[in-house]
């Protein structure tokens, strides 16, 4: 990262599958293992963030995409 705060937006958790219109704009579904099931913005994050080099870990064709990380 080039020290900019991580965000739900680039995070292989936030879901590319389920989302929804919000208030201001759109949330999805973090899909971490570790958090409660919630949607967030995509300039949300946490600490439980990780990078996305594959894309979403629910985009359709990456059910192998990254091993040991539950959907
Ligand atoms: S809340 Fe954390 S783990 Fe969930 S999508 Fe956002 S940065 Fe990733």
């Amino acid at each position: 990262m080039s020290g900019a705060r991580p965000t739900c937006k680039s995070c292989r958790y936030w879901s590319e599958m389920i989302a929804k219109s919000a208030r201001v704009g759109v949330q999805a579904m973090c899909l971490c293992p570790t958090m409660p099931r919630q949607y967030t913005y995509g300039s949300d994050g946490c600490a439980s963030w990780a990078d996305a080099p594959h894309g979403a870990i629910d985009a359709p064709g990456n059910e192998n995409a990254y091993p040991g990380a539950a959907t």
